[in-house]
């Protein structure tokens, strides 16, 4: 609505931020290209031309090195049916933008949380004065739209947490640039989440995966990423490459200083506490008795953190202690370079280009950039986790259930047992279970307890964006659940030859296609959560056709729910 508003606006003052670009609503194109016929033609080669053959040819990953034919017509593919979400409108978000709509394609929806703060303005260059305060995904798109013909950016100022599962399934490409590790890994989770395998070879399905692409600055330094999820290592995968902040041991700062950040932490954390006055203040001392606290905000503290660091690093003969860098490492601050920004989405928009068009072969999967000390940049091959929770196959249960008479309980009790012939059980479990199960023959109660236990441990079981909460407040519904037909809570249904009208046909027709598969995702305590699921249902003509009155009964029941 918000952004529908913000259109409409624009529309209105759509003369006035940029009166030069606009003096000709159709010369938009002029702002980056004299000639708007000329704008593709340093794209256009890359589909038009063959490839040499080294690049194209060998190991697409769909495995099948399929290879690429020159076609002209994949440039419109690029231009009026890929739809791209840019995930970020920050430094990196607009040099993506930027870089995407100039590579052709037109379809792009960019989300972001933030509004515009003046400091951003160095580099995040879709912005100006006027639009501080503002949100930096509608203004992102709102400029990219004025400068580049054709391109319909929408913006979405919004939390990526507050987008429907199903918004993000309409996107052929992710690409994220993203400054959290933790959006990373929630963008991860909903893209891996759509993933199905294979029932006999386990391999990810072909169309239920989305390539993301990320890319990502800190200084000089930079990455950008390929993730088929399913195919090669998700963020999940490699959660080792985020080491945790890095703080250095007391013990080295205060006896083997080897850098100038080590003697800048030294003054602040054991000499400021010890020695500083406070002049303003009458001589107030530093540290817990004397009440002054560093502030990486006061310019009087960071000058004398400065002075006694230079002190410090001098009489070390450590060189680089600057006022500059004393403030980087008092308030943690990496400074933001617009050229690594660019670098990096450049890559990142290659890597769009290469994917939507499969003219050239997909980055695997991982390039580094270290700017400040290298020209070399490193392709690094990443490999999959097989047992990731977030892109692994998850379990695969064996049984098969029948349509109309599995319950809830039925399915949790076969993931639960699948699972422990699937991974094995740790020691300590398997001396409970063997108490429990003891205990449980003492009586019915105990077996209705020991359910109430399962209650606990599974929070909640979801199929296609639904879930059913087991957990928290919503527990007491769990053992109405728990009866409930399990095709039902996770709405399975066989579309063919299964109508009530083709019950009597011969058995052969109805035996076709009656066998249904289901991913779902189960959230335990006692699990790896979430857990994706596969799950297979048939439907049993033979039951069927006894239970044949009761199950009529039970869809009239199910049509008036
Ligand atoms: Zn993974």
């Amino acid at each position: 609505m918000m952004m529908d508003e913000d259109r409409a606006k624009d529309d209105d003052d759509s003369e006035g931020n940029f009166d030069d670009v606009n003096e000709d609503k159709n010369d938009g194109d002029r702002f980056f290209c004299k000639n708007p016929t000329e704008r593709w033609a340093d794209v256009d080669p890359l589909c038009a031309r063959a490839g040499s053959g080294i690049f194209t040819d060998v190991d697409d990953f769909d495995g099948e090195g399929d290879g690429f034919s020159p076609d002209p017509s994949l440039l419109s593919l690029v231009r009026e049916n890929i739809k791209v979400l840019v995930v970020g409108a920050g430094g990196l978000g607009c040099e993506l933008l930027k870089d995407l709509t100039l590579s052709g394609f037109k379809h792009i929806d960019v989300i972001d949380m933030d509004t515009i703060d003046v400091s951003n303005l160095n580099r995040q260059f879709l912005f100006t004065e006027e639009d501080v305060g503002e949100p930096k995904a509608t203004r992102a798109a709102r400029a990219v739209n004025r400068r580049v013909r054709g391109a319909k950016v929408t913006g979405h100022y919004k939390r990526i947490e507050d987008m429907e599962d199903n918004w993000y399934r309409q996107f052929h490409v992710v690409v994220m640039g993203l400054d959290s590790i933790e959006a990373r890994r929630y963008i991860n989770k909903v893209y891996c989440s759509f993933l199905e395998f294979e029932r006999e070879s386990g391999e990810a399905r072909e169309g239920t995966w989305t390539p993301l692409i990320d890319g990502g600055t800190e200084g000089f330094k930079g990455h950008a990423r390929v993730i088929i999820p399913g195919k090669t290592p998700c963020f999940e995968c490699t959660t080792w490459l985020f080491p945790p902040q890095t703080t250095f041991p007391l013990c080295t700062i205060a006896e083997t200083p080897r850098s100038a950040a080590h003697c800048i932490e030294h003054a602040k954390i054991v000499q400021f506490p010890e020695e500083y006055t406070d002049e303003k203040e009458g001589g107030v001392k530093g540290g817990s008795g004397g009440g002054v606290t560093f502030d990486g905000d006061n310019p009087d503290h960071v000058t004398w953190v400065y002075k006694r660091a230079l002190k410090r690093a001098e009489s070390f003969g450590i060189p680089g202690v600057t006022y500059n860098h004393t403030l980087g490492v008092v308030k943690n601050i990496v400074p933001a370079i617009p050229s690594t920004n660019a670098i990096v989405s450049a890559y990142c928009a290659f890597e769009a280009f290469k994917i939507a068009t499969g003219c050239l072969k997909s980055m695997d999967n991982y390039v580094m950039y270290a700017g400040s000390d290298k020209v070399y940049q490193n392709l690094m091959k990443l490999y999959k986790d097989e047992g990731c929770s977030q892109c692994g196959r998850g379990l695969f249960v064996q049984r098969v259930f029948d349509l109309e008479e599995a319950t809830l309980a039925d399915v949790l009790d076969a993931i639960e047992s699948e699972h422990e012939n699937t991974f094995g059980k740790r020691e300590k479990e398997k001396e409970e279970d063997n108490v429990k199960k003891k205990d449980n023959k003492e009586g019915d109660k105990k077996e209705k307890d020991d359910m109430m236990d399962t209650a606990k441990g599974i929070t909640g079981v979801s199929s296609d964006g639904a879930t059913v909460w087991m957990g928290g407040v919503l527990a007491s519904q769990y053992e109405e659940n728990l009866s409930k037909l399990a095709s039902d809570v996770f709405s399975v249904t066989i579309v063919a030859n299964d109508d009530e009208e083709e019950k009597d046909d011969d058995e052969s027709t109805r035996n076709k296609k009656t066998v249904v598969e289901k991913t779902i995702h189960v959230n335990s305590a006692k699990l790896p959560s979430p857990l994706r699921v596969g799950l297979v249902f048939e439907a049993k003509s033979r039951t069927r056709r006894k239970t044949s009155k009761e199950g009529k009964e039970r869809e009239r029941e199910r049509e008036r729910r």
